[in-house]
């Protein structure tokens, strides 16, 4: 099912995020499909929990175009990031017509857990190091227009947004 998407100013955004408990229960696993159903329908690249409106510290990655079957990363934490930082142009899903510049670890490793409540680590300084971080700092109540170093597309959105 497609889920309407928390757009800014939302509150949802700026709350803070709950751990999930395992095994997850069946409407966890259902908000897992949505937010599939939902990347997939708004042509993202991730969508976190908050941003279909629940404070779950939980976020899907969905880079099926380069080849890598959508997951989700379940209480996740990122342990290790690179002293090297790369500056990539990023848009939100929470903020459609804004992009700007936003500079991050290129490498990182992440911690999380699948919906069976497996641990898995993924060391990565790919695109997917950079959605992993974008994700995770939804859940963690930070979103890219607090990191902009300059906007390169939307400025007149942004007022709407703030
Ligand atoms: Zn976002």
């Amino acid at each position: 099912m497609i889920t309407p998407i928390s757009k800014l100013p939302a509150r949802v955004l700026r709350t803070n995020t709950k751990n999930l408990e395992f095994p997850l229960k069946k409407d966890k696993l259902r908000l897992i499909r949505n937010m599939l159903d939902t990347v997939r329908a708004a042509d993202g690249v991730g969508l976190a929990a908050p941003q279909i409106g629940k404070n779950l510290n939980m976020a899907l990655i969905y880079l099926e175009e380069a080849g890598l079957p959508a997951f989700p990363i379940i209480n996740p934490r990122i342990t290790k990031f690179s002293k090297e930082m790369v500056d990539i142009e990023e848009g939100c899903l929470s903020m459609p017509g804004v992009f700007g510049m936003v500079r991050r670890p290129k490498k990182i490793t992440m911690e999380a857990y699948n919906i069976d409540g497996e641990k898995f680590v993924i060391t990565d300084d790919t695109f997917l190091a950079r959605v992993i971080q974008h994700e995770v700092d939804h859940l963690q109540c930070i979103l890219i227009i607090d990191k902009f170093d300059t906007i390169t597309k939307g400025h007149e959105l942004l007022k709407k947004y703030q």
